[in-house]
């Protein structure tokens, strides 16, 4: 009743097409949501090179993303939730994705959702931390509890945008520092990202988070640009 009112008052669009969106639509509509560049888990070409990313640097028992980023819709729709103050976008589009992965194993034996954390800075500046929102959409579906304050950004690194993959390496070392390790000892967690590209700075998360006792490591982002970079190239 109060949420027809509301919708009445203050009719809530699409991000991607800008129409009105039906009561059971959240942020993006069912139309723009079927036309989205899905990625598959486990199903195709960009899940296997996603995985790939890890091997040889930290074990990482899955590793998946939801949207392929080399699409203006896509871009769009992280630049809204990132940039914009509408973080809730990331959450509603969370909670579609984590519906969608529910039917696999993806979640399966995960203890804990860890949002990657941001420098308090621009945490400050922007408000909110997007990928807080981001679990909290997965947390809604799945039920697994979120868990912050462990994994710290110590360092404010400057933009990765325009830097070679070595470079990145560097300028993500020792950005991140875990506290209160007993909080996650002995669990399997999942990092949580908004886009992950080369995955540098969730490999530098993941080697501070490895040496706490007996956990086990996997991986989700919203979007995921490797294809681009890999076009770049
Ligand atoms: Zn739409």
């Amino acid at each position: 009743m109060i949420s027809a009112l509301l919708d009445f008052l203050f009719p809530r669009t699409c991000v991607v097409c800008d129409r009105r969106l039906a009561r059971t639509e959240h942020s993006v509509c069912a139309s723009c949501l079927t036309s989205l560049p899905r990625i598959l888990y486990k199903g195709g070409e960009e899940h296997g090179r996603i995985e790939r990313l890890f091997w040889g640097r930290v074990p990482v028992v899955r590793a998946t993303s939801a949207l392929r980023y080399d699409s203006e819709e896509v871009r769009h729709i992280v630049h809204t939730f990132k940039y914009r103050q509408q973080p809730y976008v990331a959450r509603d589009l969370a909670e579609v994705t984590a519906d969608e992965l529910s039917a696999t194993d993806f979640f399966d034996g995960i203890d804990a959702l860890v949002p990657m954390p941001l420098h308090y800075l621009r945490r400050y500046k922007r408000g909110y931390n997007q990928c807080d929102y981001i679990a909290e959409g997965i947390r809604r579906v799945t039920g697994i509890p979120v868990v912050n304050g462990v994994l710290k950004r110590v360092r404010n690194n400057p933009t990765q945008t325009h830097l070679q993959i070595n470079e990145r390496e560097q300028n993500v070392a020792n950005i991140f520092r875990v506290v209160h390790p007993e909080r996650l000892e002995n669990k399997h967690i999942l990092l949580i990202d908004d886009v992950m590209t080369t995955g540098s700075t969730l490999h530098a998360a993941l080697q501070e988070l490895q040496h706490i006792p007996g956990i086990r490591l996997s991986v989700f982002t919203i979007a995921y640009a490797g294809m681009m970079e890999q076009e770049l190239v």
